[in-house]
């Protein structure tokens, strides 16, 4: 088992060596302040899912804003939906990279939904502008 205590990179989370001033994994600063130790081992309880019941992932920024745009993807001819899909694609593919960050679940929301939604806005105008230029 891992120390709760130890430092994490504040930006893909792996654990970082007291004496290292980057991170050896993706060269961010490690003078960064630690994360709130209480979220730490909440994280790590919750480590096992995906579950949108548990964590919001805070780290995996694409996927959060992918589950955002996706349910911001429901208005109607708002084409927010191909952000969404695009956003939950660069978010699961950063979770396959670093696991730590989470937000799966919220990518395939962003994919599902944002995909769904973009295809029905973008066919309905297409079929209006079809309506339309078939007089
Ligand atoms: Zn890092």
């Amino acid at each position: 088992m891992s120390n709760p205590e130890e430092r994490t990179c504040s930006d893909c989370g792996r654990p970082l060596d007291p004496a290292d001033a980057f991170c050896r994994s993706c060269g961010h600063a490690a003078s960064a302040p630690p994360t709130v130790p209480g979220v730490i081992s909440r994280g790590a309880a919750a480590e096992g899912g995906d579950a949108t019941g548990g964590l919001i992932p805070y780290k995996n920024v694409p996927a959060l804003m992918a589950y955002y745009c996706g349910v911001f993807s429901i208005i109607p001819f708002f084409p927010i939906g191909i952000a969404a899909f695009v956003l939950g694609i660069i978010g699961l593919k950063r979770r396959k990279r670093k696991p730590v960050i989470r937000g799966a679940a919220h990518a395939w929301i962003g994919i599902i939904i944002g995909g769904l939604f973009g295809l029905i806005w973008t066919a309905l105008t297409g079929a209006i502008i079809i309506a339309v230029l078939a007089g």
